[in-house]
């Protein structure tokens, strides 16, 4: 008897334990997939990590939901992009009376002007990893800020992936400068590469503005698809979160390659490819890339005139042969 009382006594020791250190994990909502990812990885365990928009769905347009409004109520802080990516966003922390801190993820960042209004910034920063690296620090400061018990675990976290930030900066330096230099031209659903584009020296046409809620007129159409035929380049791109209708018509009426799906205003499936920030990033740059390059199709095409050639004069040579001989035996 003693010994079952000990047991038990020792189960709910272990499960208020447990309890205790569930409570203890910070309460951490971010807007969207991408920055979830990010506090993450530096959080780990010491938080419990939800984001609002799923993944695939639409920041720009996302319409908040009755459990949004609980989850940021529960919340002790709250990481959002801002630069009007999350125009919703105000009014779901104010109606939802949370007392968490709001973190504005991009506040190291230096915004990109948007060419469709005035006065307004593209929010698409992410795009450009050394400005991951900003965000991410901007988390890192968060944290440690709100747990400094936790302080060395974030820093050492913080620091390993800023490495990993660094290297992915560098990766898609190295793959983009692949491209032909007069084939570095994204044309794209919407607006989300420029910070991509102005980091790694692409240029940038897309159908839609930096906002999906601008729906996309004939006139967007004929602007993009005066750029292809201009620039002749082989492909164009589609992204997860965008209905690809009008894009397949484009490069269906211009008889080019839909050169693949891109991750932009969200991560892909987790454990998929582009399921992490860093994933999402070398994914896009890995599809660009190959699409873009076209350099191994010249490659074939010039080895296989290059064979035919050889087949021709071995022909011309039989040939001469075959007359000579045939000559001779005329004489005869
Ligand atoms: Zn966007």
């Amino acid at each position: 008897m003693k010994l079952y009382i000990t047991s038990f006594s020792i189960t709910l020791l272990t499960l208020l334990n447990y309890f205790a250190q569930a409570q203890e994990k910070i309460n951490i909502v971010a807007s969207a997939s991408m920055w979830a990812d990010m506090v993450e990885n530096i959080a780990e365990d010491k938080a419990t990590i939800d984001r609002i928009v799923p993944i695939g769905g639409d920041p720009h347009t996302y319409e908040p939901t009755p459990s949004d409004a609980i989850k940021v109520s529960n919340a002790d802080l709250i990481l959002v992009n801002g630069l009007t990516f999350e125009g919703w966003i105000n009014d779901l922390i104010q109606n939802s009376g949370t007392s968490a801190e709001t973190i504005l993820v991009t506040k190291y960042v230096t915004p990109i002007s948007s060419d469709d209004y005035e006065n307004a910034a593209d929010p698409h920063a992410w795009m450009d990893a050394n400005n991951g690296r900003l965000y991410a620090k901007a988390i890192y400061e968060a944290l440690v800020k709100f747990d400094p018990e936790n302080g060395v675990f974030y820093t050492k976290n913080y620091e390993a992936y800023d490495k990993d930030l660094v290297d992915l900066d560098k990766y898609i330096k190295e793959e983009v400068a692949k491209i032909p230099s007069d084939k570095r031209i994204l044309v794209t659903s919407h607006d989300a590469f420029k910070y991509y584009g102005k980091a790694y020296g692409i240029r940038l046409e897309a159908i839609q503005g930096i906002s999906t809620e601008a729906e996309a007129q004939l006139s967007d159409m004929t602007r993009v698809t005066e750029v292809i035929k201009q620039t002749n380049i082989p492909a164009i791109f589609v992204e997860s979160t965008i209905n690809p209708k009008m894009l397949q018509q484009i490069a269906k009426d211009n008889n080019i390659a839909i050169g693949g799906e891109l991750f932009a205003d969200s991560l892909g499936k987790k454990n998929s490819e582009g399921g992490t920030y860093i994933s999402m990033l070398r994914h896009n740059t890995d599809v660009i890339v190959k699409a873009l390059s076209t350099s191994q199709f010249t490659e074939t095409a010039e080895v296989k005139s290059t064979n035919n050639l050889y087949l021709y004069l071995v022909l011309g040579i039989g040939l001469l042969v075959i007359m000579a001989l045939a000559f001779t035996k005329l004489i005869k």
